[in-house]
């Protein structure tokens, strides 16, 4: 009951910052998406196009998709009870109600919201789900691990990576990168799996705010910078948020119990990874907004991703327990930070076309 007050109140946060009017799904959801259907086609349009589609996002602000957040918010209400289950299998429980709805912060932390006598609203931005699968599907398809030959090139990668991060840097958490073609086998499962994995740790680190009682000893923070004007949120301070992180790789270790040796052995580096994902993203996008001169929403509230992600790692070593389990996120990281030079040339053709540069190819 109190759960379905939650959801009064985050629709009502929705409409009252217009962002869209309802989130029920109608009959059929309408799918205006724009999409690649073959791995060929990515990055293949002529140059202008590409940076045009950059151009574009940074000057015409996008109108929120209903279909596009309920969808989103699809995805969180299935995560979201997993959650729940894993932090109790873990020993921790709370009478408190969490629900997490999307909403556009423009932080890749979400957002704890007390509502008082109710519960937790947790704020999930709208744009992180699009990014993790964007950069998921891209690192699969280009990293040769898979299976050979690579779906995408350096080149391909570079560019859907760079509109990935456009998108969530200047698209107000209503614009997607256009979406990448279905993969198969091997490469599907461990997207969906590491997608779900990472939404699950976003999830759990404010579920563990609430476990640990941090919310009462909570300042209010008001940021006035998000893509929807000022937004409340909690501060609980720089060492109960390596606690969060901590307590939240404790619940999604959880999902490992019972597995064999060699099942441990596939899918504890997945887990991992994905965890890791989540603070590496958040590293490079705010190195990169950084360099643009953007400003991110509740940058301070939490330790810098740096120093989240050592603390976590060194947490995470001592608790994993296959001697390979760290590797995927030491690629995946590694893979992340040898695009960034493109992505930044890709900005860099954006700044100069908005500044009426030359024409790109000219
Ligand atoms: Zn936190």
């Amino acid at each position: 009951m109190t759960v379905e007050e939650l959801r009064n109140r985050h629709g009502q946060l929705l409409r009252d910052r217009r962002v869209v009017d309802r989130l029920d799904p109608p009959a059929r959801p309408a799918d205006t998406a724009e999409r690649y259907h073959t791995w060929n086609q990515v990055a293949a349009e002529p140059l202008p196009d590409l940076l045009g589609r950059l151009v574009d996002v940074r000057v015409r602000p996008a109108a929120y998709r209903p279909a596009h957040l309920r969808e989103l918010q699809r995805v969180l209400d299935a995560v979201q009870p997993e959650v729940l289950h894993l932090a109790r299998a873990a020993g921790w429980d709370t009478a408190t109600p969490v629900l997490a709805g999307v909403f556009p912060t423009g932080t890749l932390d979400a957002l704890s919201v007390p509502v008082p006598g109710r519960g937790v609203l947790v704020l999930v931005n709208t744009s992180l789900p699009d990014l993790l699968g964007a950069v998921l599907k891209t690192m699969t398809g280009a990293l040769p691990h898979y299976g050979p030959p690579p779906l995408l090139t350096a080149e391909q990668a570079s560019y859907a990576l760079a509109e990935a991060l456009n998108a969530h840097l200047y698209g107000n958490g209503a614009v997607e990168p256009r979406r990448l073609p279905e993969l198969s086998g091997q490469r599907a499962s461990l997207v969906s799996l590491m997608g779900r994995r990472a939404t699950q740790f976003v999830l759990a680190h404010e579920v563990a705010h609430v476990l640990a009682g941090h919310l009462p000893h909570a300042r209010r923070l008001t940021d006035p910078n998000t893509p929807v004007g000022a937004l409340d949120a909690r501060s609980v301070g720089w060492p109960r948020e390596h606690e969060a992180d901590r307590i939240a790789a404790v619940i999604m270790l959880r999902s490992l119990d019972g597995l064999t040796h060699r099942e441990l052995e596939a899918y504890e580096p997945c887990l991992v990874a994905a965890v890791l994902l989540v603070l590496f993203l958040h590293e490079v996008t705010d190195r990169l907004a950084d360099e643009l001169g953007l400003t991110v929403p509740f940058a301070g509230n939490h330790p810098p991703p740096v120093r989240r992600i050592q603390t976590l790692v060194e947490h995470l070593a001592g608790h994993v327990r296959t001697p390979r389990a760290l590797d995927l996120a030491a690629d995946l990281a590694t893979w992340l930070e040898g695009r960034l030079g493109d992505v930044r040339e890709w900005f860099r053709l954006v700044d100069e076309t908005l500044l009426g540069g030359p024409a790109p190819g000219a």
